[in-house]
C-alpha cells in the first residue's frame, strides 16, 4: 500500500529502485518502529548478506533527500544515534521514555491546530514539524519509586550497613 507510493515518488525522481534499496524500503516501511542505521543494516543483511554499511547510508540519505524518510534523534535517549521512518505516516508526536528508550508515537488533532497556529502567527508555510516530548513511561514511573524508596531505606552508619544483608552481585551475571 504505502510502498507503491514510495515508489512512484522515486521514480518522479529518476530514483531507481535496486533491490538493496528496496529491501531497506521495505523494512523502514513496514517495521513501524523508529530503526537506527545499524539496526536497519543488521536486519537488511539477513534479507541479502552482500548489502554492505556504505549502502543502507546512502540509501538512507537517499530516501532523506527526496523526502520519503524522516531523520529523527528522538531526544538523543541513547546518545547521538539517529531513527529513520516513513514520511508518509500521518504526522505524530514522539513521546520518548528517557529510562527505557520506550518510543510511542501520539497520532492527536492538536498537532494539525498548532500547525495552523504557527502558520497564521508567524505567515510561514510549515513543510516539516516534528515533536519530541521526554520523560518516564508509566512502568518507568513505578520503577523510579521504587528506586527512591530502596535508597532511603538503605542504612547509612557503618555499624547499620554491616548487619544489612549482602547483595550477591556475582549471581546477577
Ligand atoms: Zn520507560
Ligand atoms: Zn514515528
Amino acid at each position: 500500500m504505502v510502498v507503491s507510493g514510495i515508489k512512484d515518488s522515486l521514480k518522479q525522481q529518476g530514483v531507481r529502485l535496486t533491490r538493496q534499496r528496496q529491501i531497506l524500503l521495505d523494512l523502514i516501511d513496514q517495521s513501524g518502529q523508529h530503526l537506527d542505521a545499524d539496526r536497519l543494516y543488521q536486519l537488511a543483511r539477513l534479507k541479502d548478506p552482500k548489502l554492505n554499511r556504505v549502502t543502507v547510508y546512502r540509501t538512507l540519505k537517499l530516501l532523506k533527500a527526496g523526502g520519503l524518510v524522516d531523520e529523527l534523534d528522538l531526544m538523543h535517549h541513547e546518545g547521538d544515534q539517529h531513527y529513520y521512518e516513513t514520511r508518509l505516516k500521518q504526522e505524530h508526536a514522539h513521546v520518548i521514555c528517557l529510562r527505557c528508550g520506550k518510543v510511542e508515537e501520539f497520532f492527536g488533532e492538536p498537532l494539525q491546530r498548532l500547525r495552523k497556529q504557527i502558520e497564521s502567527h508567524f505567515g510561514f508555510q510549515v513543510l516539516l514539524a516534528r515533536t519530541e516530548v521526554g520523560g518516564y513511561c508509566a512502568h518507568c514511573q513505578t520503577l523510579r519509586a521504587r528506586e527512591v524508596e530502596e535508597l532511603k531505606s538503605r542504612p547509612v552508619t557503618p555499624a547499620k550497613r554491616a548487619a544489612a544483608p549482602k547483595r550477591t552481585r556475582s549471581q546477577r551475571g
